[in-house]
């Protein structure tokens, strides 16, 4: 029989009044037990109940927490499933994939858009196929989202819907593997290197969302407060942005690098690549020591950010890392 390890973190799928109250382990797990027995045919399952918060409250001393208790563990068992809120699970996701690095064994997040205890739950099919996929062992060595019968890669999913079941999707990649009427999940191969703990973040992160009309003035403050050690700005198409009069973006990008703090620009669209020399903007941008985030997505472009920061010694250091393909979270 497979062994899982099953870390309940919180979010809608243990919640019953619509708020996470306490939860213990003896009754969560009853209640598993009454609502989805199935788990228990698929694998041998051990439960801990890691936290149990809206996904909203998730931040980064508790994906530390959790990339340790993953790392202890998880050669003990054929793989992980994570519980978690939908809210912010693709910024766990992919932080667990830059923390644990060249992972040998899957670890699998889920949730659910419904409680676990409603008629028509999403939660239990959410939870038959994680533990399937978690059985895969060897053959699955990645951080992933099992949502709504599709298996995506951790840090290029995004949470795209509100209140529909297929709530998730990879906008740049397709899924790793679907669970439909067949289970189709193609073996993937592990990258070389030792399984490594790399969890040290720096969290001084300043987002910025370009519109127009933008005034360009509080960010400069931000840059010049001391406050900040990393910049994502999430500009227009291929990362164009505005460079003319008042509201030119440019004074920003000048006094970020004068302080050597690494600017990284994604964009607002949400298929394809950043390309900054495409447009006068980017192009400029770039030339201020500017990274075009390729075609990461906003949340793994922020944890990768902080990830970043921690582990890049020098301001051409961290601007490496953040070109670098590190754990399958941008197109080489
Ligand atoms: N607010 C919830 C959360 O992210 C939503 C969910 O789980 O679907 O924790």
């Amino acid at each position: 029989m497979p062994k899982v390890l099953l870390l309940h973190t919180g979010g809608t799928l243990g919640m019953d009044t619509g708020r996470p109250g306490p939860l213990r382990p003896g009754p969560f797990e009853d209640a598993l037990r009454r609502r989805v027995p199935e788990l228990w045919e698929i694998a041998e399952i051990d439960l801990e109940i890691f936290a149990n918060v809206d996904s909203s409250d998730m931040e980064p001393a508790l994906w530390q927490g959790l990339a340790r208790r993953i790392f202890e563990r998880i050669l003990d068992y054929d793989g992980v499933v994570v519980t978690h809120g939908t809210d912010t699970m693709a910024y766990t996701a992919s932080a667990l994939s830059f923390m644990l690095r060249n992972l040998p064994r899957p670890v699998v997040l889920t949730g659910s858009q419904r409680p676990l205890g409603e008629i028509r739950t999403d939660a239990r099919l959410n939870l038959i196929d994680a533990v399937t996929a978690a059985t895969r062992g060897e053959a699955l060595p990645e951080v992933v989202i099992c949502f709504d019968s599709k298996l995506f890669r951790g840090n290029r999913a995004r949470k795209l819907k509100i209140a529909e079941y297929d709530a998730f999707d990879s906008p740049n990649v397709p899924p790793l593997g679907g669970l439909g009427v067949e289970v189709v999940i193609p073996p993937i191969e592990r990258k070389g290197g030792a399984f490594r703990l790399l969890d040290r973040l720096d969290t001084r992160v300043h987002t910025v969302l370009v519109f127009p009309g933008a005034d360009p003035g509080p960010h400069l403050e931000i840059v010049c407060s001391g406050r900040v050690r990393g910049l994502l700005l999430l500009a227009y198409g291929t990362g164009n942005l505005p460079i003319r009069g008042e509201r030119s973006f440019l004074p920003v990008l000048e006094a970020a690098r004068e302080r050597e703090i690494p600017v990284l620009i994604g964009s607002q669209a949400i298929k394809n690549a950043v390309v900054l020399p495409l447009y006068e903007g980017g192009a400029q941008a770039e030339a201020l020591g500017a990274v075009g985030a390729g075609d990461m997505t906003p949340e793994a472009s922020i944890v990768k950010l902080m990830h970043a920061l921690a582990y890049g010694e020098t301001y051409d250091e961290v601007r490496t890392l953040l070109r670098a393909n590190l754990a399958g979270e941008r197109s080489d």
